[in-house]
């Protein structure tokens, strides 16, 4: 409302009203990708940074569209934790993963955990214990099968709660990573109460690590961090040979990024690994 000679003039937001509507046209056509079972999880490998052999997949959300492209996460999952749709799409994810699973243990690839990205809506608004449980049992997995990724800014939302969560996630045997770590304000003291099992280091420290004075401070701070509380660090985003040798020279646990394999279908990541394996 602005005041134009003490008068009050409402004004209509044509901007605005557009950007709701296409909103909403995206959320009715999220809700039928869904129902029509379009989505599809690529997953990308997390390496051991010692011998580059596999540690971990991570399941990462991709939209196909008919004309072959696909609509990036960044794109849509903000738009689903406002409307609440992240409950069943996140639904579909933890399935999908076990599915995934199912597929790497009769593949060879039984000891391999599957990472899924968890938002907090998530975390807090359903019974995220039970729908991993009940997944990876349904496939006949062990809870171990699955694991979680949190971001420190879904956590910080609802510290005691999190903490909770995080005891009962512990419980089951399902291992939680610290997703995007370094970017939220977590205190230390905060940080060692929560039943963590590891770290990952948000890819704006890792690029340019060999170079930077200040990303190489940053790495170092959460490499000691995590080591101290007994976690396994991840160095996430690593794109060259340069930023590996510093993560394996400082003594990262496990890697992930474009230069050790790209997010991709499960077929052409198992493709991939066996072939690394018989070679
Ligand atoms: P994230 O969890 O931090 O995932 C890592 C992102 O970095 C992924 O982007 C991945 O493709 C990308 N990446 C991996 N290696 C490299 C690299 O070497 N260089 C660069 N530049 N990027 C790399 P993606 O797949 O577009 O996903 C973006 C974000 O969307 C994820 O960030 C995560 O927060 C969210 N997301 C993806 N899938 C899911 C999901 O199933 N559920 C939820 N709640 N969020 C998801
Ligand atoms: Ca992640
Ligand atoms: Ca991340
Ligand atoms: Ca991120």
């Amino acid at each position: 409302a602005a005041r134009e000679n003490g008068v009050v003039v409402l004004r209509f937001d044509h901007a605005l009203a557009q950007r709701h509507a296409d909103r909403l046209q995206l959320a009715g056509r999220i809700h039928l990708a869904i129902e029509r079972d379009e989505f599809e999880l690529y997953f990308q490998p997390i390496r051991h940074a010692a011998d580059g052999s596999p540690a971990a997949l991570e399941a990462l959300l991709r939209w196909p569209q008919p004309d072959g492209s696909f609509i990036p996460p960044s794109d849509f999952i903000q738009l689903c934790e406002d409307t609440g749709q992240i409950i069943a799409l996140g639904r579909w994810v933890i399935r999908a993963a076990a599915h995934a699973g199912r597929v790497l243990a009769d593949n060879g690839w039984a000891g391999l955990p599957i990472a899924v990205n968890v938002s907090a809506v998530q975390l807090f608004n359903s019974d995220l214990v039970g729908e991993f449980t009940r997944a990876a049992e349904a496939l006949g997995l062990p809870p171990g099968a699955l694991q979680m990724e949190l971001t420190e800014s879904s956590l910080m939302r609802n510290p005691a709660q999190a903490m909770q969560v995080l005891e009962s996630l512990s419980a089951s045997g399902i291992a939680v990573a610290l997703d995007d770590f370094g970017t939220g304000f977590s205190s230390m003291s905060y940080l060692q109460h929560l039943a963590l099992d590891s770290l990952k280091i948000d890819r704006a420290f890792v690029a340019d690590v060999e170079r930077n004075p200040r990303n190489a401070a940053i790495c170092r701070a959460l490499l000691s961090l995590g080591h101290s509380m007994g976690l396994v660090v991840i160095g996430e985003g690593v794109e060259t040979e340069g930023q590996l040798d510093w993560l394996v020279a400082h003594g990262c646990d496990h890697v992930q990024g474009y230069l050790l394999g790209r997010p991709m279908p499960l077929r052409e990541l198992l493709a991939l690994l066996a072939l690394a394996r018989d070679s």
